[in-house]
């Protein structure tokens, strides 16, 4: 088992990585707790929902199982677990264990963090793309407007990470995954890349998982602690993003998982960067990894004017300008602003060099 110590405003929190971990959580209670709400999702809950409920079996439990999916990230299902809280007695003693995805961390997160104004939570990431929404401390719901429009940061009181439990996950589910471990890669540790690039997401031993995560993890938690609200260098975690937040959008959310998009968006960022940068940067060995991995890359459906237009929406975009993470070398991301007719070129080649490929 690893352990790692994530830094924030309030306090520090562990994060214990290991293999039937669940099995034990009793053991990685901070504290006594007057009983214990688990949150959980209608895929996981028939999956390892006992095993949590057993391994706790000396405290009070109760659970709320909602339905799988970014749905549930709702104002609806967030007053509703207010409700049922208040149904069971949960009082200001009580923790909360958000035991899921991304989806279920964010909506326990944000619930813990209103509920009689805040009580622990832990977070139970059961993705491999929760290991990034596992730490860092922002929990939000989803307004029909946009994603994370409510929300705050508050950090868990520990993070109880399984790695057992990522055996079940879908071949989807782990591309996602691993698009997220590439990405603090490239940010900080050109060994961890170019060992990921061996590695098939489809055939991961436990070992490997414990590993990899711990690495993502250590990177994530490392950028959290030097920018906790996301005012400087937390913002290099969108190297990617830009590009992906578009083609979700674009091609319709649900029809690829958002780890997927981001690794095309990881793709484009080189494809940026090499140009701009005059440097030789890993973009076909990216490219290779990604064939040999099934991530979808037929982007023949995109035009590159609706994908601008996308991205001018984003947050961080001006009238002539849009600002997207670049590498200036593997471990040396800069914040860019690319001049909106200069992004249509690099579109276009992108998706001209990508269909070439494919
Ligand atoms: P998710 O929670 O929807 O999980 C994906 C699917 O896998 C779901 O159908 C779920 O039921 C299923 N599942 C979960 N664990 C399983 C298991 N062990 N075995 C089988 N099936 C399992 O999605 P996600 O990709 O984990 O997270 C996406 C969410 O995370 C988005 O809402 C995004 O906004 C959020 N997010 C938050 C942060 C943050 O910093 N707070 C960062 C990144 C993403």
């Amino acid at each position: 088992m690893h352990r790692l110590l994530v830094k924030s405003a309030t306090h520090s929190y562990p994060v214990y990585i290991g293999t039937h971990i669940r099995l034990h959580i009793n053991r990685f209670l901070p504290k006594h707790y007057s009983s214990i709400m688990v949150i959980t999702d209608d895929h996981v809950a028939p999956l390892y929902l006992e095993d949590i409920k057993k391994a706790l079996r000396h405290y009070r439990v109760n659970e709320v199982v909602v339905p799988a999916g970014e749905r549930s990230k709702n104002i609806h299902t967030f007053y509703n677990l207010h409700t049922q809280a208040l149904d069971y007695g949960l009082d200001r003693e009580s923790l909360i264990i958000a035991l899921g995805g991304g989806v279920i961390g964010d909506l326990a997160g944000f619930m813990a963090a209103t509920y009689m104004r805040g009580i622990d939570y832990i977070q139970m990431p059961t993705t491999i793309l929760a290991h990034d929404s596992g730490i860092g401390g922002k929990t939000a719901i989803n307004h029909e407007r946009g994603k994370n429009l409510i929300g705050s940061f508050y950090p868990p009181v520990a993070v109880i990470y399984d790695t057992y439990v990522l055996h079940s996950l879908d071949d989807r589910e782990k591309r996602s995954g691993y698009a997220e471990l590439i990405k603090e890669a490239l940010l900080r540790d050109e060994d961890f890349f170019n060992a990921l690039l061996n590695t098939n997401v489809h055939d991961l031993t436990d070992k490997q998982l414990v590993n990899d995560l711990y690495k993502g993890m250590q990177i994530k938690s490392a950028i959290v602690a030097k920018d906790e609200r996301d005012n400087n260098v937390r913002q290099f975690l969108n190297l990617g993003h830009t590009f992906a937040h578009a083609l979700e959008a674009e091609v319709g959310y649900g029809e690829m998982t958002h780890g997927e998009a981001v690794a095309l968006g990881l793709l484009f960022a080189l494809h940026v960067s090499t140009a701009e940068f005059s440097q030789p940067l890993p973009y076909s060995s990216l490219l290779d990894w990604m064939q040999r991995n099934s991530y979808p890359l037929d982007l023949s459906m995109i035009q590159a004017q609706c994908m601008l237009e996308r991205m001018r929406f984003d947050k961080k975009a001006s009238r002539e300008h849009i600002r997207m993470v670049l590498l200036a070398n593997i471990a040396d991301p800069v914040m860019f602003d690319l001049e909106i007719q200069k992004m249509k070129r690099y579109l276009v080649s992108f998706l001209n060099e990508l269909s070439n490929r494919t």
